[in-house]
């Protein structure tokens, strides 16, 4: 039985953020601890919906009106239990996840919905404090070995569920340390490293084989990996980087997104004295307005930066869900701010770069930008520039954060038999098996680019199925929204 009153008495209210001047002068995480007592008030506010639109809006199914009721109600091991019984691991989704389950929670139609990700991350954070969350090693093995490749969120969802279902399981991964674009994209101020430690030292202790260092296909072949396991999943990301072909690209100083974050975060981790591509004392501008650059952004002004400019192709969107174009509970198109927008930096929306313009030994010192329309009436995104608008601005540093053109052309593929899609996919029949027998994906290999909580989905899927060509007598649970058809284009 909920809170009859909980929506009545309570405002949404989120966690506390460190104050910006504090922030900025480390790459600790932007938001404070929040306390049982807030959290017990907020999940009060949870109407225990006949229908909780909340759960299908979660591509985990995750039950989410079961453990607001017991954080409500101070249960908070049963909490943990009916979190992951879904979702391996909540402490990234809770910080990270852009909570679709929140646009779509029914409070919302006439209210600020149930705060669920902030409900969510401090019930795993407690877990982890009181002792909660130990290894579960399978009971008996099966005998049957499994290479995941790759150890984003996508490949440790999908070895952890595999392992726990008495599979040998080696993940392998050709950087230094597991966690794929956590752990070397998303910056520290947004998710602090021991999180992933931590889940590793659990799976460690569970059974999985983590070898780091090892490109598949380079410095193993997929032939190695074929005799060594009796099945792979390909958990490979979509790190391909988009370009863009404005007159002045080949300048220095203008540098894919992923390369500033991935430098930043290996200073962050103790591994580089400093990071090779440093915003200190620059005027820097990011092309994209995603997360992505929004992460280059808060990097920037932890570096120093003289100023920081974003551009966004599209015009500003709405502060508030435009009922008719996105009707709840879809996901709507408004404003993302992001605490690193808080931190100061202009956001240039509707603009786009029309040419860079080097000094005389080559390296970018401005931009010629403008304003622009983007036409989709043909089918395609044609961005047409208003007459008039263009200005120069200055440009020491340019960030391409213009998203992921899919999955890279690698050697792996290539050897497996694996064509990519037009999207630069790697695509799969219902069975989450790729034209390679015995072969799965998951993750953003199979999506493209798109988000934790997608990868962590389909890894569970993905995994659940390698489950079932090996043989396994009982099912693996997997996501019902995890669905492995090819995605429209
Ligand atoms: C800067 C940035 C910020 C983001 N912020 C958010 C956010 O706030 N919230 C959110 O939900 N999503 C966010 N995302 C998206 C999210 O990180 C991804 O959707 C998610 O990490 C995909 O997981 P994955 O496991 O499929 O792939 P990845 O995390 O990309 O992992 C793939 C791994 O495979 C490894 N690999 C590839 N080929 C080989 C090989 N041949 N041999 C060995 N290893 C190999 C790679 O090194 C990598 O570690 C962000 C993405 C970026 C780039
Ligand atoms: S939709 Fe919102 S109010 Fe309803 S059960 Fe889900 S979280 Fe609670």
């Amino acid at each position: 039985m909920p809170d009859p009153s909980g929506f009545l008495e309570h405002q949404r209210e989120v966690p506390k953020k460190r104050p910006i001047p504090v922030r900025i002068l480390d790459n600790r995480e932007v938001y404070t601890r929040t306390s049982a007592e807030l959290v017990k008030a907020q999940s009060s506010r949870c109407m225990d919906c006949g229908i909780p639109f909340c759960h299908n809006g979660c591509p985990l199914g995750n039950r989410i009106p079961e453990w607001n009721d017991l954080a409500r109600t101070d249960r908070w091991g049963a909490a943990i239990e009916q979190l992951h019984a879904t979702n391996n691991f909540p402490e990234f989704t809770g910080r990270l996840c852009p909570a679709p389950c929140e646009a779509a929670c029914v409070l919302g139609i006439g209210d600020d919905p149930v705060t669920i990700k902030n409900i969510e991350v401090e019930i795993i954070d407690r877990a982890f404090d009181d002792g909660n969350v130990e290894p579960r090693p399978a009971a008996f093995a099966t005998g049957k070995s499994v290479a995941v490749v790759g150890s984003g969120p996508a490949g440790m969802a999908a070895a952890q569920q595999l392992a726990r279902a008495g599979h040998s399981v080696t993940v392998y991964e050709r950087d230094d340390a597991p966690g794929g674009l956590l752990r070397y994209g998303i910056p520290d101020f947004k998710l602090e490293k021991h999180h992933i430690d931590r889940r590793v030292a659990q799976m460690e202790a569970e059974g999985v084989e983590f070898l780091c260092d090892v490109n598949v296909g380079v410095d193993i072949t997929a032939a190695d990996l074929r005799e060594r396991h009796d099945a792979v999943v390909l958990a490979v990301g979509a790190l391909e980087g988009r370009e863009t072909d404005q007159a002045g690209r080949e300048l220095a100083g203008i540098h894919q997104a992923m390369e500033h974050l991935v430098g930043a975060n290996q200073v962050a981790a103790g591994k580089a004295p400093f990071a090779p591509i440093d915003a200190k004392g620059k005027h820097v501008v990011i092309i994209g307005g995603g997360d992505t650059g929004a992460d280059c952004l808060g990097v920037a002004h932890r570096q120093g930066a003289a100023s920081v400019r974003q551009l966004d192709l599209y015009p500003m969107p709405p502060a508030d869900r435009d009922a008719a174009k996105d009707p709840w509970p879809t996901w709507p198109v408004i404003v993302r701010n992001y605490p690193a927008h808080e931190e100061g930096g202009e956001r240039d929306y509707g603009s786009a770069a029309a040419e860079f313009v080097g000094d005389e030994l080559g390296h970018v010192r401005q931009m010629r930008l403008s304003e622009v329309t983007v036409d989709k009436s043909q089918g395609r995104r044609d961005v047409v520039p208003v007459p008039g608008t263009e200005r120069i601005v200055p440009a020491d540093l340019v960030l391409l954060a213009i998203g992921f053109a899919g999955t890279e052309d690698q050697p792996l593929l290539r050897q497996l038999g694996i064509e990519r899609t037009r999207r630069n996919v790697i695509d799969c029949g219902e069975d989450w098996q790729t034209d390679a027998p015995g072969v799965f994906v998951a993750g953003d290999a199979h999506r493209g680019a798109s988000l934790i909580v997608w990868a962590i989905a389909e890894g569970r899927a993905a995994a659940a199925a390698a489950h079932r060509y090996l043989g396994g007598q009982t099912a693996l649970p997997a996501p019902v929204a995890a669905s492995a058809q090819p995605l429209a284009a």
